[in-house]
């Protein structure tokens, strides 16, 4: 049975997670302005501590600068009876990212370099942006493109500004006592687009409200950014805590139809790796390995050298390796409840591991101890899941048992255990529990 259907109440979680996506997918969303700090506002409703920090334009942060702040009123392109071939208002994504204002007639050839179509998607508005090179651009599909008169004039009209304003950036922490803190970072810089990457910020802010009911070994720190400079701020703002972190998660991509995979941190078979991959294993998910590579998304930043933070990301349809990546077909209908509300799961079980994961010590190291003894020998089947295997024995349950004496050693915790044996994590800090309270175990944090 996969985690999908266990835990935390799936059916209600895919609710809330498809309400919160409905409300959030028509904003407006850039790297800066009213749509993010209104996509902030709303993630605040759930993530009940977050703290907004504004970031004014023009701070230099490491070597970028905040750029000024983008706000669109309106657009339009329209032929030369005035009627609006494509308007802002049927979608957000109509309009190149942070395009400059323009009120002005273009001969069909000069509109050619103001315009972005995706011949292999006909049907498909693509998403680009401009935030580094002042410029303007209309997107629009390839069939409204291929209907464009060689022979006409047009009229294009941005009606936006730029204007010396600020970044923002969405913030809360839950405290644990063990003095190792997780960052949980997520972007919310897209317009209209729903696996990459709303699903990232809805998934985050129903993680944090999860983990909020609970009380925690670790502390954990969620972040809402734009995404590269967003992160790059946060990091110079915050240097020493992110220096000082443990590891983390980059959340994106997590609600598609496709498959789950995980990218990897940079070191690989660090503690997020290792989590990610035992959560998604005992759920019975084979997910697609990505390795590292300095592209993709926030990790570029926390794991740059000056901070070397390993970040993981657990994705169901992964940013580029679907067909309407960063197009207008990455909507609401691409994305469900379902797997917005199994990647939850997926990662309330990978940070489930994290919490509970201790090493273990054995009390009795000089041969094997005595089960029947001791009331250890199990007299009825129980619960103990087999992965590889699916049994549900006795012998299973005397197996983990002679598994993790055999391993108590001080070298091994109990997540090298579950990954040793196969059998699942929860299964193995089970048994070691019940050998801990006979005795027979020490258990010390890892
Ligand atoms: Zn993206």
């Amino acid at each position: 049975m996969s985690a999908i259907t266990e835990g935390i109440g799936a059916q209600k979680t895919a609710g809330e997670a498809t309400a919160l996506m409905q409300r959030l997918f028509p904003l407006c969303r850039s790297i800066t302005g009213d749509g993010l700090r209104e996509t902030l506002r709303i993630l605040g409703e759930t993530v009940s501590t977050m703290h907004v920090t504004e970031v004014p334009s023009g701070t230099p942060v490491f070597d970028w600068t905040i750029p000024k702040e983008w706000r669109i009123r309106g657009a339009h392109l329209a032929d030369e009876s005035g009627r609006h071939i494509i308007d802002f208002r049927d979608s957000n994504l109509h309009v190149v990212g942070y395009s400059a204002p323009v009120d002005k007639r273009l001969s069909f050839a000069e509109l050619q370099p103001h315009i972005h179509s995706l011949p292999s998607l006909p049907d498909a508005i693509p998403y680009r942006t401009s935030y580094y090179k002042e410029n303007w651009g209309f997107c629009m599909t390839q069939k409204q493109r291929d209907r464009l008169d060689p022979q006409a004039t047009y009229h294009a009209v941005i009606d936006s500004e730029l204007f010396a304003g600020s970044l923002s950036i969405g913030e809360a922490k839950l405290a644990g006592t063990s003095g190792n803190e997780y960052l949980i970072s997520t972007y919310c810089c897209h317009p209209s687009l729903a696996n990459d990457n709303l699903s990232g910020p809805v998934v985050t802010a129903l993680l944090y409200k999860e983990l909020a009911k609970r009380k925690l070994r670790h502390s954990y720190r969620f972040v809402f950014i734009p995404e590269t400079i967003g992160a790059v701020a946060y990091c110079a703002l915050n240097p020493e805590d992110v220096r000082r972190m443990a590891g983390g998660f980059v959340v994106t991509s997590c609600g598609g139809r496709g498959q789950f995979g995980i990218k990897e941190t940079y070191r690989g078979g660090h503690i997020i790796d290792r989590a990610a991959r035992l959560a998604l294993r005992d759920a019975g998910i084979d997910p697609v390995i990505y390795a590292f590579v300095p592209d993709g998304s926030d990790e570029r930043q926390y794991s740059s050298p000056g901070f070397r933070l390993p970040v993981a990301t657990i994705a169901k349809d992964k940013y580029y390796e679907y067909d309407y990546y960063h197009t207008s077909l990455d909507d609401l209908n691409f994305v469900s409840g379902e797997a917005l509300a199994g990647s939850l799961q997926l990662y309330l079980d990978a940070i489930e591991i994290l919490e509970r994961n201790v090493t273990v010590q054995s009390l009795n190291p000089n041969c094997e101890p005595q089960l029947g003894r001791r009331g250890l020998y199990p007299q009825t089947g129980g619960g103990l899941n087999h992965p590889s295997q699916q049994r549900t024995t006795i012998e299973n349950e005397v197996e983990a048992i002679s598994w993790i004496m055999f391993l108590a050693d001080g070298g091994h915790d109990l997540m090298a255990i579950a990954e040793r044996t196969g059998f699942r994590f929860r299964d193995i800090a089970f048994v070691a529990r019940k050998l801990a309270d006979h005795g027979l175990l020490e258990l010390a944090d890892a």
